[in-house]
């Protein structure tokens, strides 16, 4: 299963690359078959395995042997991880789909500063998507289980405030995250108004909110932590190492979604042991 999950993330890690170079262009993500970035020359099934097709031509193109970019397999082996680690995390769904829109914010900042909306917009449609589900299936499920308790108390539970307050209950934690991503969001555009846009952009502002919906509550609590913790360290090491000026900024997005799959795979973990969390 592990090994299935690598597979798989490795050949979405794939796709990714491909939205990574067309999405910041304007270009069609789906139609146009993939060409070499140095010469243009199409390329067949043979260049497009991945992984395994950057070991075999050792980083080159078949066709012009200029130098294939890091970005491709790198993106694929950290989709790959991800993948494969999202079997000991209890959000798997989440975990993979949210990949989808994470590590393509995640390089398209790093590489351009900026946060595309085309990304940001359908993630939060998905993640609210699914976590609405969520609730539904779960009300629904408990409405039928009492109703179909035919003879036992199920019938007449369903009559009282029984059905109600456990219906509330699966409802509450999607009532909770919304409003933390709203404070969230709210506690980004702040500091973006603070900072004159120069410390946050835009793009970081409606980013937190997807960080919110997907870490959820109290887990986004992780993510923002994680985030400002390691972009707080980075900084600093950039600094040192002379790569950064002091007052120069380097691009937010990465961090929290650094900070996101923090809060995914370590979870409760971190809340109660390090933030003294119940
Ligand atoms: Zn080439």
């Amino acid at each position: 299963m592990v090994v299935a999950l690598f597979l798989l993330g490795l050949c979405v890690g794939s796709f990714l690359n491909v939205l990574i170079e067309r999405l910041p262009k304007g270009q069609e993500i789906i139609r146009g078959r993939s060409c070499c970035p140095q010469c243009g020359h199409m390329l067949v099934w043979y260049d497009l395995i991945p992984l395994l097709s950057f070991v075999l031509l050792r980083g080159r193109c078949r066709y012009c042997g200029k130098k294939i970019s890091w970005q491709y397999p790198l993106v694929e082996l950290a989709t790959g991880f991800l993948f494969a680690s999202s079997i000991y995390s209890s959000s798997l769904y989440l975990l993979i789909s949210s990949s989808f829109f994470l590590i393509p914010i995640f390089v398209i900042d790093l590489k351009h500063g900026v946060i595309p909306d085309k990304l940001v917009f359908p993630g939060i449609a998905v993640v609210l998507g699914y976590r609405l589900f969520g609730v539904v299936w779960g009300v629904w499920g408990l409405y039928q289980n009492l109703k179909n308790d035919v003879g036992g108390l199920g019938p007449y539970l369903l009559q009282t405030n029984f059905f109600k307050t456990h219906a509330w209950l699966e409802f509450r934690p999607l009532l909770m995250t919304l409003l933390g991503s709203l404070v969230l969001y709210s506690f980004f555009f702040i500091l973006h108004s603070l900072f004159k846009g120069r410390a946050m952009g835009g793009g970081d502002v409606k980013l937190a909110f997807l960080v919110g919906l997907i870490a959820g509550w109290p887990n986004m609590i992780v993510a923002v932590f994680a985030s400002f913790l390691t972009g707080a360290l980075v900084s600093v090491i950039l600094m040192a190492l002379g790569k950064t000026k002091f007052g120069e900024t380097v691009p937010f997005g990465p961090f929290l979604v650094v900070g996101t799959y923090t809060a995914l795979l370590s979870g409760r973990g971190v809340l109660e042991g390090c933030l003294g969390f119940p």
